[in-house]
């Protein structure tokens, strides 16, 4: 009998290479956006008067009437089905943490035309009654629908023009990732278009901007088959370290495989077709670990633009007999997997909030932002830190070998002096007019350098110069949960801030002095949250216990947070999510947390009980026999029965092991509260069993014959051509 192993490999020896297909033109810009249905090509379908309403409708997020809708709708139907397109769906982001779609043919049977009416635009009833949805619908009543999201352009697809809504329970709530975004987004436009006046009075919208660094993994699509826990699970549960892994450093910005290297051509073309501006790609730290980064964009487009880019790189990869993992942690003992998110702020007028400047007015406008920000970021750190939980990032932050669950800010050593003089220096009250700025040490922030020498790549928030980057978030995530928390915690301080400054005002202060007087109490406060050193060692460990950050190393412990009283009120009080659907969310993440420790256990138990034990016990019979031959010739057989003793000891614990954890499982299994069923999966399953299953599992694979394996081995999943 062969394994599939072995199958799989010969497969892989066979592959003939797979070319990129052609580009549409060698000039990027003759095919980009060409499948998007943007404003150039409203501009271009539309009436002029249509057209106004509709541009300055999505510029400004307001509603668009159905007599407008139905003008685009059918300027659509008419551009796509000038490309052949014969159906449309709304394309929305359940909670599952993928994209769905529902298609519709243009054709209506009963009247022989071609359609598309406005109301179908603007609405659609998916049959929605097995999205997840916290308990907000039961099944019998399961009416849902999507609603048209017009500042996220449609653009064809497959078939398909796919229109980008957000997903709506019949009772109201909001049961997507999308919707309190859009609200997010919302919140902080007027709260930093209300402090942006303190400096400007022109500015009347302020956009905040997401351009997301994607990693991932990429293996042989035969290799992957052959690996039950990759397919199951996404990661795998066994697996022992190569002998060579990531110790050289040889794969971080080396040169690209030349499989990977035309996927990546081909999948950056379909993407450029869709309007996404991916521009950089390059290899990871981890052997077959690659990364993709498109420009930054408006974050809701952004973040729509990342869920389509995932897709389209599933799907490219089948045509290359590859598989994209974008699991957080594929391989133990290898860095794992992040989507970092940069994020910034751009004024109507073009300014970017966090680019220090040379002109002492703007530096204090860029001050304010970054301060409140960092504090943002003190106060709501749990939140945050909630934000990017989830069972395979959990695997990426607070275990062994991966940075902690501590939220940190890094923002350097020039901007930390910045601060601390800011903090410590000038009696503020006697300095009026542009001495202030001086005596403050603001009247000329060097403009940050924008290169590596001051990046620390170990912390999960970090200012890169004119954006902060949010690290921690996970890479199969969808930038929406964690983008929602941040723009709504920097919305709430800026309103704090102003709500503050307007009251010294008020009772006769100056401007200026009102707001640097803020901002030092700001500093103070935030300080425990900065931190420049190593954020990876056992120390900061350490250093953050005592200064009283939290490390909050699960995800049933983390979401925690978003359901404290004072974050209640904090998405209420932005209408970012109400009380009812902030709870229906929870309770969805802990099903689903549970659900993937579930199927993880599953997959061990059976990998273990099904694959492994049989390799052993056959191989153990082989050295019996060998130990009883050696005997029989008078031979000293100490080192076989020694093996013998050494393979039955790791069979033993696996079998038992085993059993433990499903006995385990089905006690879990009846306990009531989710959040205690989840806990239970996490402390009782995953943390108790899942290491102890996998150390023995993994000895078994260096001692046993490497003609008997039948698990894909690290060393032949990590190293493509
Ligand atoms: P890194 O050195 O971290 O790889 P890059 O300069 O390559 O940084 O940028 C990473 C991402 O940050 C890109 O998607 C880029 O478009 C985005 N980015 C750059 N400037 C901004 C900004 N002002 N706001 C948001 N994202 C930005
Ligand atoms: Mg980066």
């Amino acid at each position: 009998m062969t394994h599939l192993r072995f199958k799989a490999l010969d497969q892989v020896s066979d592959r003939k290479e797979v070319k990129a297909l052609p580009a549409p033109s060698d000039k990027i810009s003759d095919y980009f956006g060409q499948d998007v249905f943007g404003l150039e090509q409203m501009k271009a379908t539309l009436s002029s008067e249509v057209f106004k309403v509709v541009s300055s409708a999505i510029k400004k997020g307001k509603k668009i009437n159905i007599d407008t809708a139905s003008e685009v709708a059918a300027a659509a139907k008419t551009w796509a089905m000038n490309k052949g397109i014969t159906h449309y769906t709304h394309w929305f982001q359940p909670l599952t943490g993928s994209t769905a779609e529902k298609h519709d043919s243009f054709f209506d049977a009963s009247s022989g035309l071609e359609k598309f009416r406005g109301s179908a635009l603007v609405q659609q009833e998916p049959d929605a009654s097995s999205f997840p949805n916290g308990g907000i619908r039961s099944t019998f009543e399961a009416r849902g629908y999507t609603a048209w999201d017009p500042s996220s352009p449609m653009f064809i697809y497959g078939r398909t023009l796919c229109i980008p809504t957000i997903f709506v329970a019949y009772t109201g709530e909001a049961l997507d990732n999308k919707a309190p975004l859009l609200k997010a987004v919302e919140a902080i436009d007027s709260a930093a278009v209300r402090v942006c006046n303190y400096f400007d009075r022109n500015v009347n919208s302020v956009k905040a901007s997401l351009g997301v660094e994607q990693e991932y993994f990429v293996v042989d699509k035969a290799l992957y088959a052959a690996r039950p826990d990759l397919v199951m699970a996404g990661r795998t549960v066994f697996g022992h370290n190569p002998a060579r892994g990531q110790q050289l450093d040889d794969h971080y910005f080396g040169s690209i495989p030349s499989r990977v290297y035309d996927f990546m051509k081909d999948f950056e073309i379909q993407c450029l077709k869709l309007g996404i501006p991916v521009s950089t790609r390059h290899n990871e730290v981890a052997p077959s670990q690659f990364e993709v980064a498109p420009l930054f964009e408006e974050i809701n487009v952004a973040s729509d633009h990342n869920q389509l880019l995932m897709d389209v790189m599933s799907r490219v990869s089948e045509r290359h007999d590859l598989k994209v993992l974008f699991h957080e942690k594929p391989f133990a003992g290898l860095n794992g997997s992040g989507k970092h998110n940069n994020w910034s702020l751009i004024t109507n007028s073009g300014v970017n909030l966090f680019q220090p400047s040379s002109s002492a007015r703007e530096n204090l406008q860029f001050l304010t932002f970054f301060i409140s920000t960092i504090k943002a970021v003190h106060e709501h750190a749990d939140l945050l830190r909630a934000s990017i939980a989830t069972s395979g990032n959990d695997h990426r932050l607070g275990a062994n070998e991966a940075p902690p669950a501590i939220v940190s800010v890094f923002i350097g050593s020039k901007l930390s002096n910045v601060l601390d003089e800011l903090e410590s220096k000038g009696n503020i009250n006697v300095e009026k007019g542009d001495n202030m700025y001086m005596k403050l040490g603001i009247d000329n922030i060097p403009e940050i350098i924008l290169d590596n020498t001051d990046r620390n790549r170990t912390s999960p928030f970090a200012f890169t110069g004119n954006k902060f980057e949010f690290r921690a978030v996970g890479s199969s995530d969808n930038c929406a949960s964690p983008m929602t928390v941040l723009n709504t915690i920097v919305a709430d301080q800026l309103t704090k801030f102003a709500d503050e400054v307007d009251k010294m005002i008020e009772k006769g202060e100056e401007k200026r002095i009102a707001i640097v007087k803020v901002l030092r109490r700001y500093i103070t406060e935030s300080k425990a949250i900065r931190f420049e050193g190593d954020g990876y060692s056992d120390e900061w460990v350490k250093e953050a216990e005592k200064r009283g950050l939290s490390n909050v190393k699960s995800t049933p412990n983390a979401i925690s947070a978003y359901l404290s009283k004072e974050s209640k009120e904090l998405f209420a009080r932005f209408g970012v999510m109400s009380e009812v659907e902030n709870e229906a969310r929870q309770e969805i993440k802990l099903e689903n947390y549970m659900m993937k420790i579930q199927i993880e256990a599953r997959v061990m138990g059976d990998l273990a009980l099904n694959h492994i034990i049989p390799t052993a016990v056959a191989y153990q019979n082989k050295l019996i026999n060998n130990a009883n031959g050696l005997k029989g010739l008078g031979i000293d057989n100490t080192d076989v029965v020694n093996s013998i003793k050494e393979i039955s000891g790791y069979i033993n614990t696996i079998n038992s092991e085993v059993s433990n954890m499903i006995e385990e499982r089905k006690r879990i299994n009846k306990i009531e509260d989710v959040k205690d069923r989840a806990v239970a999966y996490c402390d009782n399953i995953k943390e108790t069993y899942f290491e102890k299953i996998r150390y023995a599992a993994d000895k078994l694979e260096l001692l046993i014959d490497d003609e008997d394996w039948p698990l894909v081995k690290y060393r032949e999943l990590l190293f493509l051509r």
